[in-house]
């Protein structure tokens, strides 16, 4: 615990009213006010029909709604800016039990995308991988985090020859250890899903590893 919270009332992260002891991160009335992506049917949906067609996908899904201007770009903000890793883990938690309740088909194992070395290193943590640890506790599946790569500079420069089939994938990630990807299923965890670039090179190289099923979730999804 910080000594800003030792010695500071605990406040909503949104309203910066001050929490009851019940509450955690957000009061009751921003709680309540959170855009749920709310996305039902695993296999039909805004977060799916992005990657239609461009990956095998087994199920998608996100959180919440990204609005520029709205709640959940705050909340972003909070994980992304302000360090409050506590915040992404409990927003996984809160997607964990709604994935519970929908009864979708569960994954071996969550999977966050890596961030750069050095943005991870100026952040102090994934903001992904904070939301899967929350996703996976939640949901009793274990998370991977050293499976999934992303490749620096030096290692494209030096190791070439020995990525050259990956060639044709996004040259960004690498497996580095196959045997905990083939044959099983993976849940791929990112923060916001926009483009889906990232996620479908995450996505390639875990199929060229012999993932059995990719399901795709995010914090949150942009709505235009
Ligand atoms: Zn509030």
């Amino acid at each position: 615990m910080s000594l800003r919270r030792l010695f500071y009332p605990r406040v909503c992260v949104l309203c910066h009213l001050a929490l009851v002891k019940s509450e955690k991160h957000l009061c009751v009335y921003c709680l309540k006010k959170l855009p749920k992506a709310r996305l039902v049917d695993p296999t039909e949906n805004a977060v799916f029909k992005v990657f239609r067609g461009r990956i095998p996908l087994g199920q998608a899904g996100a959180f919440l709604v990204f609005r520029s201007g709205g709640i959940t770009r705050q909340l972003l903000h909070e994980i992304k800016y302000r360090d409050n890793r506590n915040l992404a883990v409990w927003m996984g938690e809160m997607y964990g039990e709604e994935l519970l309740k929908s009864g979708i088909k569960p994954a071996d194992c969550i999977i966050p995308v890596p961030l750069h070395r050095k943005k991870q290193k100026q952040r102090g943590y994934n903001q992904s991988e904070a939301f899967a640890q929350g996703l996976g506790a939640k949901m009793n599946i274990p998370v991977n985090t050293t499976a999934l790569q992303r490749r620096t500079f030096t290692q494209t420069q030096t190791r070439k020859s020995r990525w050259d089939r990956w060639r044709n994938v996004e040259d960004v990630f690498f497996i580095s250890n196959p045997e905990e990807i083939k044959g099983k299923s993976i849940m791929l965890v990112d923060d916001v899903v926009t483009t889906g670039a990232t996620m479908e090179a995450c996505a390639r190289t875990l199929q060229l590893a012999g993932a059995q099923r990719i399901d795709i979730h995010s914090i949150a999804y942009a709505k235009d």
